[in-house]
């Protein structure tokens, strides 16, 4: 763990940094442009500094690395998931999706993950360690060099739980937010956590309009507790009073992530209690059709069934979407790709 990552500072920190090290502050403004809004990866190519700085600050082993291990490019849309190799040789997945309002690259915040959701391949080797801001900066912008585009939109939403290593997400925002550096408006940027209801109030005081975005996936206690251990140390009324606190506070709609499981949370009675719970918020639901793993085995609901849970919930007045597949030939769920790859290599 390094000290300080000079490449997953904020901008008042990069200016205070260069200070304390004996030089003016507009330098550090420079080394935070030349990382964050010129995707500079190394810092001798950064010829705005001095020579004699570049070299110290290349020295100083500050500078998280990040490496693209491998790149894996749909046959069926314009998908490509990447893998990255960190300096400890941990490996984490990314995906960079095109829809017609722009890119939107959906990054992990840990490597695995500690929540042990039954559905997801990220967590089946538990939580190695959190990601650095300057780890979760450069998947970005080693996707933006490598495939040539300009991200519009993040989604926190790969491997990990991003409320579980909150310090480094928000700092990660506040970077990725700034006009000096990629200046990602916060509207386009969405969290999506299993629910850590302390969290989400403290999010909610940070008073970031990013969307926040829950994973639901059952409107029942029991139901949820079976494939979401979190369920267990929060129910879902507490889960309730949280998004409403989020939503009062800083006036975003809430939106519920629902991962469809044939005869599991499909039922009438499924959609019944989803309509009762989210009477009081302003939410959107966005209906996933499950991902099959190998170590999960919930079938996921036919094509119909999805259809008619959405038709009924609008008939409800809940705005719904079914999530779009993106990229379903290239091993499509969340740390899958990674997964594979560990237990292949
Ligand atoms: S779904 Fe998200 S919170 Fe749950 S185990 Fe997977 S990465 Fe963790």
């Amino acid at each position: 763990m390094k000290d300080i990552e000079l490449n997953g500072i904020t901008l008042e920190e990069s200016r205070e940094y260069m200070v304390n090290i004996g030089e003016k502050g507009f330098r550090g403004e420079q080394l935070f442009t030349f990382f964050n809004r010129n995707k500079g990866l190394d810092i001798q190519q950064a010829k705005v500094l001095p020579q004699n700085l570049r070299e110290s600050l290349a020295k100083s082993q500050m500078i998280t690395k990040v490496d693209i291990l491998k790149r894996f490019d749909s046959n069926i849309d314009s998908t490509k998931k990447y893998l990255f190799l960190l300096e400890d040789k941990n490996i984490i997945e990314a995906v960079l999706m095109e829809y017609d309002h722009g890119f939107s690259v959906c990054i992990s915040t840990q490597v695995g993950c500690r929540m042990g959701c039954s559905f997801c391949a990220s967590t089946k080797g538990g939580l190695l360690r959190n990601l650095t801001p300057g780890e979760m900066l450069n998947q970005i912008y080693l996707i933006e060099k490598d495939a040539k585009v300009d991200i519009s939109n993040i989604v926190l939403m790969g491997s990990g739980e991003p409320l579980d290593n909150y310090d480094n997400v928000l700092k990660f925002l506040n970077i990725i937010h700034e006009p000096k550096g990629h200046n990602i408006s916060y509207r386009n940027i969405t969290l999506s956590t299993c629910g850590v209801v302390p969290r989400i109030y403290d999010l909610a005081k940070e008073n970031l309009p990013i969307t926040l975005s829950i994973s639901l996936h059952s409107p029942f206690d029991e139901y949820r507790a079976n494939i979401m251990p979190i369920a267990k140390a929060y129910k879902i009324d507490e889960l309730m009073k949280a998004c409403r606190y989020y939503e009062e506070s800083t006036g975003r709609r809430m939106t519920f992530e629902y991962t469809l499981i044939d005869g599991i949370n499909d039922r009438i009675v499924d959609g019944e209690r989803l309509v009762y719970l989210l009477r009081k918020l302003n939410a959107h639901i966005n209906l996933i059709p499950l991902n099959p793993i190998k170590e999960y085995d919930g079938n996921r609901t036919h094509r119909d069934g999805v259809e008619r849970f959405k038709r009924y919930l609008l008939s409800k007045n809940i705005n719904t979407t079914i999530r779009s597949e993106k990229g379903s030939d290239i091993s499509a769920s969340c740390g899958q790709l990674r997964r594979d790859y560990l237990e292949r290599d």
